[in-house]
């Protein structure tokens, strides 16, 4: 099995090298990664400058490629590019920092592993809880676990996973749930600032914490200390609606008949 092993800490970030440490238990391991920290990007692409790449080596071993652009980038180039051939699986992370709830639509951690899926190839992105001293090799031995039993249930190809792992789960045997992706809206404070010319500027603090909510979901069960497992997808449309909002019909005045909305 060949796997590729991106992030969106950089290529030399910790997390990335935990990984890239046990995953050859499951198969050969090819890197392909931005070169710097591209946390929060969410989904982003370069196509107005062009994307410079660097092979990367440990000792004489290459490791894969420091890609100079988005999470998305590197999982582009890594599949089009670089790999020897198609990877039959996508690992993203360890990401410095859990990605739950709404932030999973920021991350570009689990951008990556989108990307991947848009590819058909079954992809996990891997966040641990943040910590100035985390123990990135524990979180490796429990996400190295978990894929291995999640590909022993031979997911369709494409299958799109986001596993988190809380701090408190790193000592013991910690419990994982299979949740839904919490939809709460929180991190909306900013503190407010005055330059020394007088212009305000505005610092986020992503405060206030997501209020409690009586639905289990991933933010509850990390909270309660335990490892979140959630499918995801990326198709946005909005299923149910879709023949509620086509009834009626529709219609669109040819140019010129001066007819606007409202008339
Ligand atoms: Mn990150």
């Amino acid at each position: 099995m060949l796997i590729l092993l991106t992030n969106d800490d950089g290529i030399f970030a910790p997390g990335l090298a935990a990984l890239e440490r046990v995953l050859p238990r499951l198969g050969e391991v090819r890197v392909a990664a931005p070169s710097t920290e591209q946390s929060g990007v969410g989904h982003a692409i370069t196509f107005l400058t062009p994307l410079t790449a660097k092979e990367v080596f440990d000792g004489p071993r290459s490791r894969g490629w420091a890609v100079d652009g988005s999470p998305a980038d590197a999982v582009k180039l890594g599949i089009g590019q670089f790999l020897p051939r198609r990877p039959d699986l996508v690992v993203s992370g360890i990401n410095g920092g859990l990605n739950a709830g709404i932030n999973v639509l920021y991350s570009g951690t689990v951008a990556a592993a989108v990307e991947g899926a848009f590819f058909g190839i079954t992809s996990v992105a891997v966040s641990l809880e943040f910590d100035e001293h985390a123990d990135f090799d524990r979180a490796a031995e429990i996400a190295v676990e978990v894929i291995e039993q999640l590909l022993r249930r031979r997911p369709v190809a494409g299958s799109l996973f986001n596993l988190n792992i809380p701090t408190r789960a790193l000592a013991g045997s910690p419990e994982l749930r299979v949740v839904p992706m919490s939809t709460v809206r929180y991190g909306e404070a900013f503190e407010r600032r005055v330059d020394p010319r007088g212009r305000p500027y505005f610092w986020a603090t992503n405060d206030p914490p997501p209020p409690p909510s009586p639905e289990e979901s991933d933010v509850t069960s990390l909270a309660a200390g335990r490892v979140t497992l959630t499918p995801l997808d990326y198709d946005l449309t909005h299923r149910a609606s879709i023949a509620a909002l086509a009834a009626g019909g529709w219609s669109i005045a040819p140019p010129g008949s001066g007819r606007r909305s409202g008339d």
